[in-house]
Parts: C-alpha cells; structure tokens; sequence
C-alpha cells in the first residue's frame, strides 16, 4: 500500500512546491524608466509581468496569474 501512496504523495508534494514557487518566484527588479509619478514600477524578471506600487519595495504577489487562463 504505501509502494502506491509514495508517488502520489510526491506528486502532490511535487505540485504545491511548484505552485508556490509559481506564485511567489516573481523577482521584482524597480525600473526607474517606468515610474510614473509617485508610482514605482517594478517589473518581473521571473516571468515578465508589470506592476506599480506606491509603498516601499515590490509588490508582494505576481501579477502574472491575474485576468489569466484562470478567470
Ligand atoms: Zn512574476
């Protein structure tokens, strides 16, 4: 029995470790070029994605998943 749980739980192990990775991967690089006003922009070099903060240091989540394959 655990011979056939064992993968299971690794592939879903593998897969949360992968979905977060996805989430909070994103490294935000500040791109002085974009700012816009008070708004700093940062950009992803993880995968791409813009964003604009206000605050001080990069925005938390990725943006990259907003308004995508899951809406
Ligand atoms: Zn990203």
């Amino acid at each position: 029995m655990l011979l056939i749980l064992a993968p299971i739980i690794f592939a879903v192990v593998a897969y949360l470790a992968w979905r977060n990775r996805a989430v909070r991967g994103c490294r935000w690089r500040e791109d002085r070029s974009g700012d816009k006003g008070a708004l700093r922009m940062y950009r992803c070099a993880a995968c791409g994605a813009e964003a604009f903060t206000a605050s001080k240091g990069p925005p938390q989540n990725c943006k990259k998943g907003l308004g995508g394959a899951s809406l």
